[in-house]
């Protein structure tokens, strides 16, 4: 079955939307403010995406397209503003950031309470230990798609290839947390392939296309494809070899229309949790 992530994604975004309703009610409008360093195009229109959703769904926001010559301190000091603006309840900064600025550095600037990207290391930490309030978009998502489409996760086999901070190492926590038994694979893993054979979920966080091939999965496994690849005729495709695993799958994601429009509706629903935990609500 090719799991519909648009369709998932819509529901979310309708639930949202009708929460914000609600708080409008209330005087209270959720704001996000996404601030994008550069002209990375990609990162343009990821931005843009963000701004369509957050109208489709109610929430306020703002945009801030800053110079690739921004300095840290210049950023750090929007941030601060953001931090005691109080129409603002969440706040992104797109990545990737320029190599002068220290992404690790700026995340501890972004008030736990707003960081609906999950950047700073208090609400990276609360993830570890199942305390979570908010949680990173593109994991939390996956996770949205395995409840949608009822994938247990308890005492299943779960490879997870790839470990980084905002889809790998996240993914893994969780799936751990609902029971699985995790292993995370990365670029010095030995024998892949047969650690994909034995996994009944396989999530792949890589960033190659065909990566993920037939020969690597067993029959009836659930494929959850993350990467996002631009192939050279402008095209995207994901890191799973489709056309040929999808057969052998009981679950697969396609790319586009898999994950990626979850992680949007995620940081939509991000922002939400985040206006209602600062009015206490
Ligand atoms: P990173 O580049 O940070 O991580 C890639 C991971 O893949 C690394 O851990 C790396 O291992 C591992 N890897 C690379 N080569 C191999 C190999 N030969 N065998 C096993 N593991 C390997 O990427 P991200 O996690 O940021 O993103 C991964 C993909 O997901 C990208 O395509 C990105 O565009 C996409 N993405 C999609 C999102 C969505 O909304 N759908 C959101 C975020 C990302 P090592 O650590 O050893 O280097």
């Amino acid at each position: 079955m090719i799991i519909n992530g648009k369709n998932i994604a819509a529901k979310i975004k309708t639930q949202v939307k009708n929460e914000v309703e609600e708080l409008k009610k209330q005087g209270i409008t959720p704001g996000l403010a996404v601030i994008l360093i550069g002209e990375d195009p990609a990162s343009k229109i990821y931005v843009n995406n963000k701004k369509k959703a957050c109208e489709e769904t109610g929430i306020y926001s703002e945009e801030y397209f800053l110079p690739k010559s921004t300095s840290q301190k210049d950023l750090i000091n929007l941030i601060k503003k953001l931090n005691s603006n109080n129409s603002i309840n969440g706040i992104l900064t797109q990545l990737p950031l320029p190599n002068h600025i220290d992404e690790h550095e700026i995340a501890n600037y972004i008030d736990p309470q707003k960081d609906v990207d999950v950047f700073n290391p208090s609400n990276i930490g609360k993830i570890m230990t199942g305390d979570a309030k908010l949680l990173p978009c593109t994991p939390a998502g996956i996770i949205e798609i395995l409840d949608h489409e009822k994938i247990s996760v308890d005492g299943k086999n779960c490879v997870v290839i790839g470990r980084s901070n905002i889809v790998g190492k996240p993914i893994a926590l969780l799936l751990l947390q609902k029971n699985g038994t995790v292993t995370i694979c990365h670029s010095k893993t030995k024998n892949l392939k047969e650690i994909c054979q034995m996994a009944d979920i396989i999530i792949s966080a890589v960033g190659k296309p065909c990566f993920v091939t037939k020969d690597m999965i067993k029959k009836e496994t659930v494929v959850i494809d993350v990467g996002i690849n631009r192939k050279s005729d402008g095209t995207i495709c994901g890191d799973v070899d489709f056309e040929n695993v999808a057969p052998l799958t009981s679950y697969i994601t396609p790319v586009p229309g898999g994950v990626g429009p979850m992680t949007i509706a995620m940081l939509m629903k991000n922002t939400l949790i985040a206006t209602k935990l600062q009015n206490n609500i």
